[in-house]
C-alpha cells in the first residue's frame, strides 16, 4: 500500500506507546491518554499512522480521562 502522503511504497510496521496530551493551560493537570498502537511509518517521509481504540477514543472525546473507564 503506497503511502498516503508521498506515495512512496517503503512502509513499515512497528509497535510503539504514545502519550496524547490535552492542549492547553487550562489542561495542565489532565493526565495523559496512553495508547498502545501498531504504527504504519513511511521510511521515506516519515508520515506516520496509527488509530486509537475504542476505548481510548473514549477517553478522549470526553477529555476527562479521570471519569471514563
Ligand atoms: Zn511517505
Amino acid at each position: 500500500m503506497p503511502c498516503k502522503s508521498c506515495g512512496a511504497i517503503n512502509q513499515r510496521k512497528f509497535t510503539g506507546e504514545i502519550g496524547i496530551h490535552f492542549p492547553g493551560l487550562k489542561n495542565i493537570d489532565k493526565p495523559v491518554v496512553w495508547v498502545f498502537p501498531g504504527l504504519i511509518v513511511c521510511l521515506d517521509c516519515g508520515t506516520a499512522e496509527f488509530a486509537v481504540t475504542e476505548a481510548e477514543l473514549r477517553l478522549l472525546a470526553k477529555g476527562d480521562p479521570a471519569s471514563a473507564g
